[in-house]
């Protein structure tokens, strides 16, 4: 069984869905398609639950009518058979009752995880459709009943295992399953979701929990990149990656892979393919366990990074004092990135400030703290990177007119990470693009 994953931009117009319909139809093997919204969906949705969080039920309701009319016009053009359109057409009415009814209702955050689930329950629900139009057979499967989350919000394969095979098991005869990304079920039995860009995340999962030969992300780009070229204007595809690299370079911030959409395939060991859906032929990226090749494969940024320093000379000749500092992170369930410590001093860094008031009163005791914002981690990615000859050299020239804040080097075979201040990041990629990959 295969995975094939579409996003937001490959299923957003009708023509396109209905090349999607092409593409998972062009071989035999049996197939889990897992579906994102329709390009500027969840974005619509986000606005439509902030208005309501600051009671602008006008605004909220302006929003919603906008993405209706968007939607009538998007049946419209998808299907041609009036039976189907009166059909799609009532299906997405619920929906969209659903949205009005809450502009009547007091609002607060399970309700808000209710809206933003709207995009995939529809984008699969009008899919559905346009394949029973065609004639090809299908199965809707509800992400809701399968993909569960934990009380810290974490996926659980087994679970999410036993409970799809469940599903699959009632139709035996199957061959085509159609389900949505990113919604799931939290520990409380609320709908909840795994984030922005979460949909590959839910198909690496789903991957694992079938075993499945291949998970096949589809996007509207072939492959990863060696820079972002929503920044760099010279960027080419990398063929092959490991898991090692693929997950340090989605983590740090390569937005064509959801930052936790790694771990699944690389623990069950299926191989992830990036292909592109606008150019099916084109190469893509392969992600296995072998890197192909030795050194540098790409760069990667992350932005809104926030650094704690913590400067104590309780710190000199102490043991036990880094402990209690990632004591009061941990309690805070606030991951750390990167960190560099000196005799007196550790600096580290967060992308997650929600709770950084708390923290910083329970940092207090510890010496003298000092919060700076607006950051960048720009992550050099390659296998065996450190052994790259030459490497630091070119990295570090590169780098001069840029003020670095922090390194890191050596903590992983696959990664160095600089950190600079965010207004200087579109430039650090471009320099390394030239200083590293030759590139102008
Ligand atoms: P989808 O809607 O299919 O999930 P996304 O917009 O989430 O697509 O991800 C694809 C986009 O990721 C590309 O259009 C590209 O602009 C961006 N991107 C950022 N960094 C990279 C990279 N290193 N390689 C490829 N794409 C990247
Ligand atoms: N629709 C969701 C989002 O826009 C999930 C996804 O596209 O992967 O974040
Ligand atoms: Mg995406």
């Amino acid at each position: 069984m295969k995975i094939m994953k579409f996003g937001g931009t490959s299923v957003g117009r009708p023509d396109r869905m209905h090349h999607v319909a092409t593409l998972i139809t062009r071989d035999e093997e049996p197939k889990i398609v897992v579906l994102s919204a329709l390009s500027g969906t969840t974005n619509a949705l986000v606005s439509i639950g902030e208005a309501m969080s600051q009671g602008d039920k006008d605004l909220a309701k302006q929003q919603i009518d906008k993405l209706s009319s968007h939607y009538d016009q998007f049946i419209q053009d998808l299907l041609v058979d009036e039976r189907f359109r009166q059909k799609a057409k009532a299906v997405i009415a619920e929906h969209f009752e659903f949205l009005q009814i809450i502009l009547k209702i007091s609002f607060n955050e399970a309700l808000n995880k209710d809206i933003l689930a709207q995009g995939e329950l529809m984008s699969t629900k009008m899919f559905s459709i346009y394949l029973e139009q065609q004639g090809i057979d299908h199965v809707l499967l509800p992400a809701l009943e399968f993909m569960n989350i934990d009380f810290n919000d974490e996926p659980q394969i087994g679970t999410i295992r036993v409970k799809l095979n469940q599903l699959l098991q009632q139709n035996p005869q199957c061959k085509l399953f159609i389900t949505q990304g990113y919604i799931s079920r939290n520990a409380r039995g609320e709908v909840d979701n795994l984030k922005r860009g979460g949909s590959d995340y839910s198909a690496s999962l789903i991957s694992a929990a079938v075993n499945a030969s291949v998970c096949e992300i589809w996007t509207d780009i072939d492959g990863m990149h060696n820079n972002d070229p929503r920044v760099v204007k010279k960027t080419f595809p990398i063929e092959q990656l490991s898991f090692d690299e693929a997950a340090e370079l989605a983590y740090f911030g390569a937005k064509i892979l959801h930052p936790a959409s790694i771990w699944p395939a690389q623990q069950y060991k299926i191989p992830v393919k990036l292909l592109n859906t606008m150019e099916p032929e084109a190469k893509g990226t392969l992600i296995q366990e072998e890197a192909g090749s030795v050194g540098v494969k790409a760069v990667a940024a992350k932005d809104g990074i926030t650094v704690v320093k913590i400067k104590s000379s309780r710190m000199l000749l102490a043991y036990g004092f880094l402990r209690k500092i990632f004591e009061v992170f941990e309690k805070y369930r606030t991951p750390i990135d990167m960190i560099t410590t000196s005799e007196v001093a550790v600096s580290l860094t967060i992308d997650n400030d929600a709770s950084l008031p708390a923290i910083l009163r329970e940092l207090e005791p510890f010496g003298d703290v000092e919060v700076t914002r607006d950051q960048s981690i720009i992550a050099i990615v390659g296998n065996e990177i450190a052994q790259t000859k030459d490497l630091l050299g070119r990295l570090f020239m590169a780098l001069s007119p840029v003020p670095v804040r922090m390194v890191s080097y050596g903590g992983s075979a696959h990664n160095i990470s600089v950190l600079i201040p965010g207004q200087y990041k579109n430039q650090t990629l471009q320099l390394l693009n030239s200083g590293i990959f030759g590139l102008e």
